[in-house]
Protein backbone atom coordinates (compact mmCIF):
# COMPACT_ATOMS: atom_id res chain seq x y z
CA UNK A 1 0.00 0.00 0.00
CA UNK A 2 1.20 3.37 -0.39
CA UNK A 3 2.38 5.43 1.94
CA UNK A 4 1.78 9.21 0.19
CA UNK A 5 -1.04 10.26 -2.17
CA UNK A 6 -1.03 13.32 -3.97
CA UNK A 7 -4.60 14.89 -4.70
CA UNK A 8 -4.44 16.78 -8.10
CA UNK A 9 -7.67 18.99 -7.57
CA UNK A 10 -9.52 21.13 -5.92
CA UNK A 11 -12.48 21.69 -3.54
CA UNK A 12 -15.31 18.66 -1.91
CA UNK A 13 -13.54 16.46 -4.27
CA UNK A 14 -10.39 16.68 -2.91
CA UNK A 15 -11.65 16.53 0.36
CA UNK A 16 -13.17 13.69 0.13
CA UNK A 17 -9.96 11.78 -1.24
CA UNK A 18 -8.00 13.25 1.95
CA UNK A 19 -10.64 11.75 4.02
CA UNK A 20 -10.70 8.28 2.57
CA UNK A 21 -6.60 8.41 2.86
CA UNK A 22 -6.80 8.96 6.35
CA UNK A 23 -9.28 6.50 7.17
CA UNK A 24 -6.60 4.44 5.44
CA UNK A 25 -3.69 5.15 7.34
CA UNK A 26 -2.12 7.10 3.94
CA UNK A 27 -0.52 10.70 4.15
CA UNK A 28 -1.89 13.13 1.88
CA UNK A 29 -0.66 15.55 -0.26
CA UNK A 30 -2.91 18.83 -1.56
CA UNK A 31 -1.93 20.93 -4.17
CA UNK A 32 -3.02 24.11 -4.42
CA UNK A 33 -3.13 27.30 -6.83
CA UNK A 34 -2.40 30.94 -5.10
CA UNK A 35 -6.25 31.12 -5.09
CA UNK A 36 -6.66 28.53 -2.96
CA UNK A 37 -4.16 29.04 -0.47
CA UNK A 38 -6.44 29.27 2.48
CA UNK A 39 -9.34 26.40 0.71
CA UNK A 40 -10.19 23.86 2.78
CA UNK A 41 -8.11 20.80 1.17
CA UNK A 42 -5.19 22.66 1.71
CA UNK A 43 -5.87 22.34 5.49
CA UNK A 44 -7.19 18.95 6.11
CA UNK A 45 -4.25 17.09 3.83
CA UNK A 46 -1.19 16.42 6.06
CA UNK A 47 1.03 18.52 3.38
CA UNK A 48 0.65 21.22 0.52
CA UNK A 49 2.35 22.31 -2.07
CA UNK A 50 1.99 25.55 -4.10
CA UNK A 51 1.84 24.23 -7.92
CA UNK A 52 1.11 27.77 -9.82
CA UNK A 53 -1.59 31.23 -10.19
CA UNK A 54 -5.06 30.99 -10.42
CA UNK A 55 -6.27 29.73 -14.16
CA UNK A 56 -6.56 26.21 -14.22
CA UNK A 57 -4.93 25.86 -17.21
CA UNK A 58 -1.23 27.36 -15.31
CA UNK A 59 -1.77 25.14 -11.83
CA UNK A 60 -4.09 22.13 -11.70
CA UNK A 61 -4.21 21.67 -15.55
CA UNK A 62 -0.27 21.92 -15.41
CA UNK A 63 1.64 18.60 -15.29
CA UNK A 64 5.09 19.14 -14.94
CA UNK A 65 4.08 21.29 -12.08
CA UNK A 66 1.92 18.15 -10.72
CA UNK A 67 4.61 15.86 -11.07
CA UNK A 68 7.54 18.20 -9.63
CA UNK A 69 5.20 18.31 -6.80
CA UNK A 70 5.11 14.56 -6.11
CA UNK A 71 8.68 13.99 -6.45
CA UNK A 72 9.42 17.14 -4.10
CA UNK A 73 6.88 15.57 -1.57
CA UNK A 74 7.96 11.85 -2.26
CA UNK A 75 4.01 11.14 -2.87
CA UNK A 76 3.66 7.79 -4.85
CA UNK A 77 0.45 7.88 -6.36
CA UNK A 78 -1.86 10.46 -7.60
CA UNK A 79 -5.42 10.90 -7.02
CA UNK A 80 -7.31 12.94 -10.12
CA UNK A 81 -10.62 13.26 -8.54
CA UNK A 82 -13.07 14.36 -11.60
CA UNK A 83 -12.30 16.84 -14.09
CA UNK A 84 -9.24 18.83 -14.42
CA UNK A 85 -6.65 15.93 -15.28
CA UNK A 86 -8.63 12.83 -14.60
CA UNK A 87 -9.74 11.45 -18.26
CA UNK A 88 -6.04 13.20 -19.53
CA UNK A 89 -4.38 10.01 -21.33
CA UNK A 90 -0.99 11.87 -21.89
CA UNK A 91 -1.10 13.02 -18.33
CA UNK A 92 -1.21 9.81 -17.22
CA UNK A 93 1.59 8.49 -19.71
CA UNK A 94 3.90 10.48 -18.23
CA UNK A 95 2.94 9.64 -14.86
CA UNK A 96 3.90 5.87 -16.06
CA UNK A 97 7.49 7.64 -17.33
CA UNK A 98 7.96 8.39 -14.01
CA UNK A 99 7.19 5.76 -11.93
CA UNK A 100 4.10 7.46 -10.40
CA UNK A 101 0.94 5.25 -9.99
CA UNK A 102 -1.96 6.96 -11.12
CA UNK A 103 -5.07 6.14 -9.22
CA UNK A 104 -7.52 5.50 -12.27
CA UNK A 105 -7.60 3.27 -15.22
CA UNK A 106 -4.81 2.56 -18.33
CA UNK A 107 -3.76 5.75 -20.74
CA UNK A 108 -5.25 3.03 -23.22
CA UNK A 109 -8.28 2.60 -21.61
CA UNK A 110 -8.88 6.53 -21.03
CA UNK A 111 -7.69 6.95 -24.41
CA UNK A 112 -10.14 4.26 -25.95
CA UNK A 113 -13.04 5.86 -24.03
CA UNK A 114 -12.09 9.19 -24.74
CA UNK A 115 -12.89 9.18 -28.46
CA UNK A 116 -16.77 8.34 -28.73
CA UNK A 117 -16.75 6.83 -32.00
CA UNK A 118 -13.43 4.39 -30.78
CA UNK A 119 -15.91 4.29 -27.52
CA UNK A 120 -18.69 2.90 -29.03
CA UNK A 121 -17.37 0.86 -31.43
CA UNK A 122 -15.56 -1.04 -28.20
CA UNK A 123 -18.47 -1.40 -26.41
CA UNK A 124 -20.73 -2.30 -29.31
CA UNK A 125 -17.94 -5.36 -29.90
CA UNK A 126 -18.05 -6.19 -26.10
CA UNK A 127 -22.09 -6.67 -26.12
CA UNK A 128 -22.95 -3.34 -25.02
CA UNK A 129 -26.47 -2.23 -26.55
CA UNK A 130 -25.81 0.88 -28.13
CA UNK A 131 -27.66 4.04 -29.52
CA UNK A 132 -28.59 3.24 -33.66
CA UNK A 133 -26.20 5.67 -35.76
CA UNK A 134 -23.53 6.29 -37.91
CA UNK A 135 -20.72 3.91 -37.34
CA UNK A 136 -17.66 5.68 -37.41
CA UNK A 137 -17.24 9.73 -38.65
CA UNK A 138 -19.73 11.18 -40.99
CA UNK A 139 -17.44 13.48 -43.72
CA UNK A 140 -19.72 15.58 -45.22
CA UNK A 141 -23.66 16.54 -45.44
CA UNK A 142 -24.22 14.46 -48.08
CA UNK A 143 -22.89 11.34 -46.44
CA UNK A 144 -24.77 12.95 -43.46
CA UNK A 145 -28.04 12.87 -45.35
CA UNK A 146 -27.86 9.13 -46.56
CA UNK A 147 -26.76 8.51 -42.79
CA UNK A 148 -29.91 9.71 -41.49
CA UNK A 149 -32.43 8.01 -44.06
CA UNK A 150 -31.01 5.28 -42.66
CA UNK A 151 -30.94 5.92 -39.26
CA UNK A 152 -34.59 7.71 -39.23
CA UNK A 153 -35.18 11.49 -37.87
CA UNK A 154 -34.83 13.00 -36.14
CA UNK A 155 -31.13 12.64 -35.53
CA UNK A 156 -28.50 14.29 -33.21
CA UNK A 157 -24.90 15.13 -34.80
CA UNK A 158 -22.10 15.22 -31.94
CA UNK A 159 -18.62 15.20 -31.76
CA UNK A 160 -16.05 12.50 -31.58
CA UNK A 161 -14.09 14.18 -29.36
CA UNK A 162 -17.34 15.63 -27.27
CA UNK A 163 -17.68 16.25 -23.51
CA UNK A 164 -19.86 18.84 -21.30
CA UNK A 165 -22.71 18.61 -23.58
CA UNK A 166 -21.03 20.78 -26.59
CA UNK A 167 -20.48 20.18 -30.42
CA UNK A 168 -24.49 18.59 -30.23
CA UNK A 169 -26.88 19.47 -32.55
CA UNK A 170 -30.49 18.01 -33.54
CA UNK A 171 -32.23 17.93 -36.57
CA UNK A 172 -35.92 17.10 -36.62
CA UNK A 173 -35.99 16.49 -40.51
CA UNK A 174 -33.86 17.01 -43.66
CA UNK A 175 -34.71 20.56 -44.14
CA UNK A 176 -32.38 21.06 -40.54
CA UNK A 177 -29.57 19.01 -41.01
CA UNK A 178 -26.91 20.89 -43.54
CA UNK A 179 -27.12 23.65 -40.75
CA UNK A 180 -26.80 20.76 -38.15
CA UNK A 181 -24.33 19.46 -39.62
CA UNK A 182 -21.89 22.45 -39.62
CA UNK A 183 -22.82 24.23 -36.30
CA UNK A 184 -22.21 20.88 -34.70
CA UNK A 185 -18.23 20.55 -36.61
CA UNK A 186 -17.49 24.30 -36.19
CA UNK A 187 -18.63 24.00 -32.48
CA UNK A 188 -16.16 21.03 -32.30
CA UNK A 189 -13.26 22.91 -33.60
CA UNK A 190 -14.01 25.46 -31.48
CA UNK A 191 -13.99 23.61 -27.99
CA UNK A 192 -12.22 20.22 -28.87
CA UNK A 193 -9.72 21.40 -31.65
CA UNK A 194 -11.28 18.23 -33.40
CA UNK A 195 -14.41 18.83 -36.19
CA UNK A 196 -14.66 14.68 -36.46
CA UNK A 197 -18.76 14.52 -36.02
CA UNK A 198 -20.74 11.02 -35.90
CA UNK A 199 -24.66 10.40 -35.75
CA UNK A 200 -27.20 9.20 -33.69
CA UNK A 201 -30.94 8.19 -33.61
CA UNK A 202 -31.96 11.01 -31.54
CA UNK A 203 -34.24 9.94 -28.50
CA UNK A 204 -37.54 12.04 -27.79
CA UNK A 205 -38.14 11.05 -24.29
CA UNK A 206 -35.37 9.01 -22.46
CA UNK A 207 -34.05 9.08 -19.01
CA UNK A 208 -30.12 8.90 -18.73
CA UNK A 209 -29.24 5.86 -16.54
CA UNK A 210 -25.41 5.04 -15.88
CA UNK A 211 -23.94 2.08 -14.60
CA UNK A 212 -21.42 1.97 -11.89
CA UNK A 213 -18.72 -0.84 -12.50
CA UNK A 214 -15.53 -1.52 -11.02
CA UNK A 215 -12.64 -3.58 -12.25
CA UNK A 216 -9.59 -4.64 -10.63
CA UNK A 217 -7.49 -5.12 -13.80
CA UNK A 218 -6.57 -8.83 -13.62
CA UNK A 219 -10.10 -9.87 -15.33
CA UNK A 220 -12.62 -9.26 -12.84
CA UNK A 221 -15.75 -6.58 -12.26
CA UNK A 222 -18.78 -6.46 -10.60
CA UNK A 223 -21.26 -3.63 -11.00
CA UNK A 224 -23.23 -1.24 -8.64
CA UNK A 225 -26.22 -1.01 -10.33
CA UNK A 226 -27.31 1.94 -11.93
CA UNK A 227 -28.00 6.22 -11.41
CA UNK A 228 -30.84 8.47 -12.59
CA UNK A 229 -29.16 11.65 -13.83
CA UNK A 230 -32.24 12.47 -16.11
CA UNK A 231 -32.41 15.83 -14.36
CA UNK A 232 -30.03 17.97 -16.26
CA UNK A 233 -29.75 21.99 -17.75
CA UNK A 234 -27.76 22.13 -20.69
CA UNK A 235 -26.61 18.43 -20.42
CA UNK A 236 -25.58 18.95 -16.85
CA UNK A 237 -26.44 16.99 -14.29
CA UNK A 238 -28.41 18.82 -11.15
CA UNK A 239 -30.32 16.40 -9.04
CA UNK A 240 -29.03 12.35 -9.05
CA UNK A 241 -30.31 9.35 -7.33
CA UNK A 242 -29.73 5.50 -6.45
CA UNK A 243 -31.93 3.19 -7.54
CA UNK A 244 -33.76 4.64 -10.54
CA UNK A 245 -37.46 5.06 -9.81
CA UNK A 246 -37.93 3.00 -12.72
CA UNK A 247 -35.40 0.40 -13.00
CA UNK A 248 -36.69 -2.84 -11.84
CA UNK A 249 -34.54 -5.90 -10.26
CA UNK A 250 -34.42 -7.80 -13.37
CA UNK A 251 -33.04 -4.79 -15.69
CA UNK A 252 -30.53 -4.22 -13.17
CA UNK A 253 -28.51 -7.20 -12.85
CA UNK A 254 -28.98 -7.70 -16.63
CA UNK A 255 -27.58 -4.42 -17.77
CA UNK A 256 -25.48 -4.63 -14.86
CA UNK A 257 -23.95 -7.90 -15.77
CA UNK A 258 -23.19 -6.76 -19.40
CA UNK A 259 -21.34 -3.78 -18.03
CA UNK A 260 -19.35 -5.73 -15.36
CA UNK A 261 -18.32 -8.83 -18.62
CA UNK A 262 -17.53 -6.07 -20.89
CA UNK A 263 -14.92 -3.87 -18.39
CA UNK A 264 -13.60 -7.28 -17.11
CA UNK A 265 -12.95 -8.75 -20.72
CA UNK A 266 -10.60 -5.63 -21.27
CA UNK A 267 -8.67 -6.04 -18.17
CA UNK A 268 -10.15 -2.85 -17.03
CA UNK A 269 -8.80 -1.36 -13.79
CA UNK A 270 -10.82 1.04 -11.03
CA UNK A 271 -14.28 3.20 -10.77
CA UNK A 272 -15.55 3.48 -14.21
CA UNK A 273 -19.21 4.40 -15.26
CA UNK A 274 -21.15 3.65 -18.19
CA UNK A 275 -23.76 5.93 -18.99
CA UNK A 276 -26.90 5.06 -21.60
CA UNK A 277 -30.01 6.49 -22.66
CA UNK A 278 -33.49 4.73 -21.43
CA UNK A 279 -36.31 4.95 -23.22
CA UNK A 280 -38.86 2.09 -23.62
CA UNK A 281 -37.10 -0.58 -21.96
CA UNK A 282 -34.28 -0.41 -23.30
CA UNK A 283 -30.75 1.08 -22.56
CA UNK A 284 -28.33 2.37 -25.44
CA UNK A 285 -24.78 2.80 -24.47
CA UNK A 286 -23.46 6.95 -24.96
CA UNK A 287 -20.06 6.58 -23.60
CA UNK A 288 -18.32 5.53 -20.77
CA UNK A 289 -16.40 8.35 -18.24
CA UNK A 290 -13.22 6.60 -16.93
CA UNK A 291 -13.30 8.19 -13.62
CA UNK A 292 -14.90 8.93 -10.57
CA UNK A 293 -18.16 10.49 -10.78
CA UNK A 294 -19.54 13.59 -8.85
CA UNK A 295 -22.49 11.91 -8.16
CA UNK A 296 -20.79 8.45 -6.89
CA UNK A 297 -22.04 8.98 -3.01
CA UNK A 298 -25.45 8.16 -4.08
CA UNK A 299 -23.77 4.52 -4.67
CA UNK A 300 -22.01 4.61 -1.74
CA UNK A 301 -25.51 5.09 0.22
CA UNK A 302 -27.31 2.40 -1.05
CA UNK A 303 -24.20 -0.14 -0.91
CA UNK A 304 -22.23 0.55 1.71
CA UNK A 305 -19.00 0.61 0.53
CA UNK A 306 -16.23 3.66 0.01
CA UNK A 307 -15.54 3.48 -3.81
CA UNK A 308 -12.59 6.55 -2.92
CA UNK A 309 -10.53 3.07 -0.77
CA UNK A 310 -11.86 0.75 -3.67
CA UNK A 311 -9.88 2.82 -6.24
CA UNK A 312 -6.60 3.30 -4.27
CA UNK A 313 -6.82 -0.79 -3.51
CA UNK A 314 -6.75 -1.82 -6.51
CA UNK A 315 -4.14 0.87 -7.93
CA UNK A 316 -2.02 -0.83 -5.41
CA UNK A 317 -2.05 -3.88 -6.58
CA UNK A 318 -4.81 -5.48 -4.28
CA UNK A 319 -7.61 -7.52 -5.42
CA UNK A 320 -11.50 -5.97 -5.10
CA UNK A 321 -12.52 -5.86 -1.40
CA UNK A 322 -16.17 -7.31 -2.26
CA UNK A 323 -17.67 -9.76 -4.93
CA UNK A 324 -20.77 -9.64 -7.03
CA UNK A 325 -22.78 -11.49 -4.31
CA UNK A 326 -21.38 -8.79 -1.48
CA UNK A 327 -23.31 -6.08 -3.06
CA UNK A 328 -26.87 -5.21 -1.74
CA UNK A 329 -28.61 -2.38 -1.96
CA UNK A 330 -30.22 -0.95 0.44
CA UNK A 331 -32.88 2.18 0.68
CA UNK A 332 -32.87 5.08 -1.52
CA UNK A 333 -30.37 8.09 -2.02
CA UNK A 334 -30.26 11.38 -3.27
CA UNK A 335 -27.92 14.11 -4.33
CA UNK A 336 -28.10 17.84 -4.90
CA UNK A 337 -25.42 20.25 -6.64
CA UNK A 338 -24.96 23.23 -4.71
CA UNK A 339 -23.91 25.91 -6.83
CA UNK A 340 -22.99 29.27 -6.32
CA UNK A 341 -25.39 30.42 -9.02
CA UNK A 342 -27.86 33.05 -8.70
CA UNK A 343 -31.41 32.26 -10.60
CA UNK A 344 -33.13 32.08 -12.76
CA UNK A 345 -29.97 32.44 -15.22
CA UNK A 346 -27.32 30.09 -13.18
CA UNK A 347 -25.16 33.27 -13.51
CA UNK A 348 -21.88 32.40 -11.03
CA UNK A 349 -21.68 34.11 -8.08
CA UNK A 350 -18.90 33.68 -6.56
CA UNK A 351 -17.61 35.55 -3.22
CA UNK A 352 -17.59 35.28 0.50
CA UNK A 353 -19.19 33.03 2.61
CA UNK A 354 -20.49 35.23 5.71
CA UNK A 355 -22.34 32.23 7.34
CA UNK A 356 -22.60 28.68 7.00
CA UNK A 357 -24.21 25.45 8.33
CA UNK A 358 -23.95 21.91 7.73
CA UNK A 359 -26.93 20.01 7.69
CA UNK A 360 -26.93 17.17 9.78
CA UNK A 361 -28.78 13.64 11.24
CA UNK A 362 -29.36 10.38 10.08
CA UNK A 363 -28.78 10.07 6.39
CA UNK A 364 -27.37 12.76 5.78
CA UNK A 365 -23.98 13.61 3.97
CA UNK A 366 -22.78 16.92 3.35
CA UNK A 367 -19.48 17.13 1.10
CA UNK A 368 -18.38 20.48 0.84
CA UNK A 369 -15.33 22.56 1.42
CA UNK A 370 -16.90 25.77 2.49
CA UNK A 371 -16.19 27.01 5.70
CA UNK A 372 -17.28 30.56 7.83
CA UNK A 373 -15.41 33.17 5.79
CA UNK A 374 -14.41 31.27 3.18
CA UNK A 375 -14.31 33.41 -0.32
CA UNK A 376 -15.20 31.07 -3.49
CA UNK A 377 -12.79 32.26 -5.99
CA UNK A 378 -14.17 33.30 -9.19
CA UNK A 379 -11.76 30.92 -11.39
CA UNK A 380 -13.05 27.71 -10.99
CA UNK A 381 -16.53 25.90 -11.60
CA UNK A 382 -19.41 26.63 -9.12
CA UNK A 383 -19.85 23.78 -7.69
CA UNK A 384 -19.98 24.57 -3.87
CA UNK A 385 -21.28 21.01 -2.38
CA UNK A 386 -23.22 17.97 -2.47
CA UNK A 387 -26.06 17.04 -0.21
CA UNK A 388 -26.64 13.27 -0.15
CA UNK A 389 -29.28 11.76 1.81
CA UNK A 390 -29.89 7.77 2.50
CA UNK A 391 -33.59 6.77 3.62
CA UNK A 392 -34.88 3.40 4.04
CA UNK A 393 -37.09 3.91 0.71
CA UNK A 394 -37.49 7.12 -1.83
CA UNK A 395 -40.43 8.65 -0.32
CA UNK A 396 -38.00 8.80 3.53
CA UNK A 397 -35.15 10.13 1.35
CA UNK A 398 -37.13 12.78 -0.41
CA UNK A 399 -38.42 14.07 3.05
CA UNK A 400 -34.94 13.55 4.53
CA UNK A 401 -33.78 16.33 1.37
CA UNK A 402 -36.42 18.46 2.68
CA UNK A 403 -35.22 18.58 5.75
CA UNK A 404 -31.26 18.93 5.27
CA UNK A 405 -31.89 21.74 2.44
CA UNK A 406 -34.01 23.29 5.63
CA UNK A 407 -31.44 23.06 7.81
CA UNK A 408 -28.72 24.50 5.44
CA UNK A 409 -27.30 28.13 5.70
CA UNK A 410 -25.00 29.79 3.04
CA UNK A 411 -24.66 33.55 3.50
CA UNK A 412 -23.01 35.82 1.46
CA UNK A 413 -23.61 34.09 -1.94
CA UNK A 414 -27.00 33.08 -4.25
CA UNK A 415 -27.11 29.19 -4.17
CA UNK A 416 -29.46 26.59 -6.21
CA UNK A 417 -30.94 25.95 -3.24
CA UNK A 418 -33.85 27.33 -4.13
CA UNK A 419 -34.27 25.34 -7.38
CA UNK A 420 -34.32 22.43 -5.05
CA UNK A 421 -36.78 23.47 -2.58
CA UNK A 422 -39.25 24.08 -5.47
CA UNK A 423 -38.32 20.58 -7.35
CA UNK A 424 -39.50 18.68 -4.05
CA UNK A 425 -42.75 20.66 -4.69
CA UNK A 426 -43.66 18.76 -7.80
CA UNK A 427 -45.49 16.21 -8.28
CA UNK A 428 -43.28 14.76 -10.72
CA UNK A 429 -40.31 15.04 -9.00
CA UNK A 430 -42.02 13.52 -6.12
CA UNK A 431 -43.40 10.02 -8.31
CA UNK A 432 -39.76 9.84 -10.09
CA UNK A 433 -41.94 10.49 -13.46
CA UNK A 434 -38.43 12.74 -15.50
CA UNK A 435 -37.13 12.15 -18.75
CA UNK A 436 -33.83 14.64 -19.35
CA UNK A 437 -36.15 17.42 -20.83
CA UNK A 438 -38.25 17.48 -17.63
CA UNK A 439 -35.93 20.10 -15.94
CA UNK A 440 -35.45 22.57 -19.02
CA UNK A 441 -39.15 22.49 -19.42
CA UNK A 442 -39.83 23.10 -15.85
CA UNK A 443 -37.05 26.01 -15.38
CA UNK A 444 -38.99 27.61 -18.71
CA UNK A 445 -42.38 27.33 -17.36
CA UNK A 446 -41.32 28.63 -13.55
CA UNK A 447 -38.29 30.70 -13.74
CA UNK A 448 -37.56 32.04 -17.19
P1 LIG B 1 -21.18 14.76 -23.31
O1 LIG B 1 -19.96 13.90 -23.22
O2 LIG B 1 -20.94 16.02 -24.10
O3 LIG B 1 -21.82 15.00 -21.98
P2 LIG B 1 -23.09 12.61 -23.98
O4 LIG B 1 -22.92 11.70 -25.14
O5 LIG B 1 -22.81 12.05 -22.63
O6 LIG B 1 -22.22 13.94 -24.25
O7 LIG B 1 -24.55 13.22 -23.99
C1 LIG B 1 -24.93 14.22 -23.07
C2 LIG B 1 -26.43 14.36 -23.06
O8 LIG B 1 -26.92 14.70 -24.36
C3 LIG B 1 -27.18 13.10 -22.67
O9 LIG B 1 -27.27 12.95 -21.26
C4 LIG B 1 -28.54 13.40 -23.30
O10 LIG B 1 -29.23 14.36 -22.50
C5 LIG B 1 -28.19 14.07 -24.62
N1 LIG B 1 -28.03 13.08 -25.72
C6 LIG B 1 -26.89 12.50 -26.16
N2 LIG B 1 -27.12 11.61 -27.15
C7 LIG B 1 -28.45 11.61 -27.37
C8 LIG B 1 -29.35 10.89 -28.26
N3 LIG B 1 -28.89 9.99 -29.14
N4 LIG B 1 -30.67 11.14 -28.16
C9 LIG B 1 -31.15 12.05 -27.28
N5 LIG B 1 -30.38 12.77 -26.43
C10 LIG B 1 -29.05 12.55 -26.45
Amino acid sequence: MFDKILIANRGEIALRVIRACHEMGIASVAVHSTADADAMHVRMADESVCIGPNPSTLSYLSVPAIVSACEITGAQAIHPGYGFLSENAAFVQVLEDHGITFIGPTAEHIRIMGDKITAKDTMKKLGVPCVPGSDGAVADVAAAKREAKAIGYPIIIKATAGGGGRGMKVAKDESELEVAFRTARSEAKAAFGNDEVYMEKYLQTPRHIEIQVFGDGKGRAVHLGERDCSLQRRHQKVMEEAPGPVITAEQRARIGKICADAVARINYIGAGTIEFLYENGEFYFIEMNTRLQVEHPVTEAIFGVDLVREQIRVAAGLPLDFTQKDLTIRGHAIEVRLNAEKLPNFTPCPGKITQYHAPGGLGVRMDSALYDGYVIPPYYDSLIGKLIVHGRDRPEALARLNRALGELIVDGVDTTVPLFRALLAEPDILAGNYSIHWLETFLAESFE
